[in-house]
């Protein structure tokens, strides 16, 4: 088990599946004791952390909304509480989707989509930059999308938020990189997870490496965001998109 790069612990939030609960499973073997974030999933979440104790790492299952508005606080402190360290490691991972074409998207399917995929990225790193400054030490990892660099027909609320993301994260990057903050986002393409279950793989032949990508070789680039070697990166948008941004 590697040495965390600083006296303090991660929070993934949306960890229960998918590229969020690789990103755990990455980080806690990088020796971060780590928040596993869920909403609905807390068998999912419980799992996730039994395989991570069972490697020999520490982790623990905190429950939460991030669309609701007072949801940062309590995370933050029963992650904070369980580890008696703060949060110096925050990735905003938790994402939903709720596709239709401009023409017929509706109010509650915009609003959804932007509340959990950016306002909640929003809220999650002004909570957790006050400690980080605190510290002189920050990693904030933002999990964007190919979708926010560009077009996919019937995702514009799912674009806007994850191209927003992009441009809050270089922002936040920009301001804080004095005290050493760094702040990026990972824009990944076709990754193979529940969220893709259902989308037809017609796609595919538009991705340049010709197949999917799996949960880990995105978390396999989160891990190096927020390990000490990654501190003159900051500000930058990782695609991990087998070329389809390219
Ligand atoms: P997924 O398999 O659908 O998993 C989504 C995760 O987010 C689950 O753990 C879910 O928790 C959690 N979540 C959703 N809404 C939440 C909320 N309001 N509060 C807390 N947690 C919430 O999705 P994924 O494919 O792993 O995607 C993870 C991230 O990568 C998302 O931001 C997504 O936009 C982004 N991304 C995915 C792809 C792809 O191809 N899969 C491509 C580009 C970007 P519960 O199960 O507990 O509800």
């Amino acid at each position: 088990m590697a040495e965390p790069p600083a006296q303090g612990c991660a929070l993934v939030t949306g960890a229960s599946r998918g590229i969020g609960a690789a990103i755990a499973r990455a980080l806690a073997g990088d020796g971060w004791p780590v928040g596993v974030n869920y909403r609905a999933g807390r068998e999912a979440a419980e799992a996730v952390v039994a395989e991570i104790e069972a490697a020999g790492g520490r982790a623990v299952a905190v429950e939460g909304d991030v669309a609701d508005h007072s949801t940062p606080d309590g995370l933050f402190q029963a992650v904070e509480a369980h580890f008696g360290c703060p949060v110096l490691a925050l990735v905003n991972n938790a994402g939903i989707t709720d596709d239709d074409l401009t023409p017929t998207l509706t109010d509650q399917a915009w609003d959804a989509v932007i509340e959990t995929d950016l306002n909640a990225a929003f809220r999650l790193m002004r909570r957790a930059l006050k400690p980080m400054m605190r510290a002189r030490f920050g990693r904030i990892v933002n999990v964007s999308s190919v979708v926010g660099l560009r077009a996919n027909p019937g995702q514009a609320n799912y674009a806007a938020a994850k191209a927003g993301l992009i441009a809050l994260t270089r922002t936040a990057a920009v301001e804080v990189a004095r005290r050493g903050i760094t702040v990026n986002a990972v824009a990944p393409g076709w990754i193979d997870t529940d969220m893709t279950a259902g989308v037809s793989t017609e796609l595919l032949s538009q991705v340049p490496a010709r197949r999917a990508g799996t949960p880990h070789e995105v978390a396999a680039c989160v891990r190096f965001l927020a390990s000490a070697e990654a501190s003159y990166v900051t500000g930058a948008v990782l695609s991990v998109d087998g070329g389809l941004a390219a």
